[in-house]
């Protein structure tokens, strides 16, 4: 049987796959790419994406290519407390983008469609990977493919992670995540971060008079969450005025979820391996990075990876991937420090409250810790903002915690 000889082989078509098969693509390295699903791929998702996901979404020439029609500039976000405070954050690197994902990822794909040296196998799951001199060799169809490095952007429960030995410890977080659409108008250009006991709600308009409606919940503390059908009513149950506010709204898409949400990776390469997106490690959808996220990483291949396939012919090293693994880390690590503050938040409603509250009259301070999230500024806001920001939260007279 002949073999099909490629540069890089993509196991997986979402956000991560498709953008970093953009980045080999361009720079004339042969691409495939596996998506298990036909594309463009909906999947359970909030569906805001932050300003510097935005940039990167014009880096890879994908913005273009949304339709109108299912997409939303979005100005900030807006955290509500479960004791009624609400405080705003304007973004100050430009607007975000509230994008349905079917919409998104027939942008990308799109986008893939410029660069000849980019092939898509469509409702081709891979399953099976063979380490081989020449690259990692796997059979796709009827077609044997071999490629001289493996890229895993197969997401959460990543199948290449537990091939190439980069599987992290089991986590204890459990948290879960669904979403469904409703329609309704007018929308404000804001994400709503609404918080529970035990779960959130993220309110994200995503297109012409439509929201998409996602939950995170944990489920050893929020127990009402049903299965089937029963799913996104049980988890609005936590939300009366949100109830209230979609009872009699149409339904524009079936509900989907994900998750457990927290998955690591022991590191993010191995000799002939790299991994991307979710499947590089995740730890909770709860400050709306992950597309982010996955497009920087993916625009880190172009000065870590590339020059590595271009340079030597044969199969990259893990020593020679270094570059892409520390450019990652540095990527994720405004990530890691937002989503562990805010999951503490998450888990600690009556302290989340006292946050909210001082942080209401904070508008610039708030800015810059969504600035920092996104890694443009340090989180640490100066001695005289933290001073403040403790002194509201540690004064009395909250509203109902
Ligand atoms: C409820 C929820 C809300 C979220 N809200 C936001 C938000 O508001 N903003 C934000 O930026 N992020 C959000 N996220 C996170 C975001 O959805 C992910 O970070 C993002 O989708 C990661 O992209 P990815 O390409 O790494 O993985 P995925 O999008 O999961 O894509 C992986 C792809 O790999 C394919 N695949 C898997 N196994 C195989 C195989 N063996 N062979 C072939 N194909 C395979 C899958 O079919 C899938 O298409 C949210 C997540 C959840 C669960």
């Amino acid at each position: 049987m002949s073999v099909h000889r490629l540069d890089v082989l993509i196991v997986g078509g979402g956000p991560a796959g498709l953008a970093a098969a953009i980045v080999f693509g361009r720079n004339d390295l042969s691409v495939m790419v596996c998506e298990r699903e036909a594309l463009p791929r909906d999947k359970a998702c909030g569906e805001g994406i932050m300003p510097t996901g935005v940039e990167h979404l014009a880096q890879l020439d994908a913005i273009a290519h949304l339709d109108p029609r299912y997409v939303r500039n979005l100005a900030g976000i807006r955290f509500h407390s479960a004791g009624g405070h609400v405080a705003t954050a304007h973004f100050r690197e430009g607007h975000g983008l509230g994008v349905r994902r079917t919409n998104l990822s027939a942008a990308l794909l799109a986008a893939t469609r410029r660069w000849p040296a980019i092939e898509i196998r469509h409702a081709a799951c891979v399953r099976r990977l063979k380490m081989t001199s020449g690259g990692v060799l796997v059979q796709i169809g009827d077609d044997a493919v071999q490629a001289r490095l493996l890229v895993g952007a197969d997401g959460l429960h990543s199948r290449v992670r537990r091939w190439a030995g980069l599987e992290g410890p089991p986590q204890r977080l459990r948290r879960l995540g669904a979403r469904q659409h409703f329609a309704i108008n007018p929308c404000e250009p804001y994400v709503d971060v609404i918080q529970g006991r035990g779960i959130e709600a993220y309110v994200t308009p995503c297109g012409e008079g439509q929201v998409g409606v996602a939950f995170l919940w944990d489920p050893t503390v929020y127990r009402e969450a049903q299965g089937g059908d029963g799913l996104i009513r049980s988890l609005m149950a936590a939300f009366p005025e949100l109830e209230r506010r979609f009872a009699s709204t149409a339904r524009l898409s079936q509900p989907i979820a994900a998750g457990p949400l927290h998955h690591l990776a022991r590191r993010r390469a191995a000799d002939a391996v790299i991994l991307i997106g979710d499947a590089g490690g995740y730890i909770d959808a709860c400050t709306g990075e992950g597309i982010s996220i996955a497009l920087a990483q993916a625009m880190a291949i172009e000065p870590t990876v590339v020059p590595v396939l271009k340079r030597y012919l044969g199969v990259p090293s893990e020593l020679s991937l270094i570059p892409y693994v520390q450019a990652c880390r540095a990527i994720t690590r405004p990530y890691r420090i937002g989503t562990t503050l805010q999951l503490y938040l998450c888990r600690h409603p009556w302290l989340a409250n006292r946050v909210v509250r001082a942080l209401e009259g904070e508008r610039d301070l708030l800015a810059h810790l969504v600035s920092a999230n996104m890694g443009r500024v340090p989180f640490w806001p100066g001695w005289r903002a933290t001073s403040r920001l403790l002194r509201a939260v540690l004064s009395p007279r909250p509203k109902a915690e």
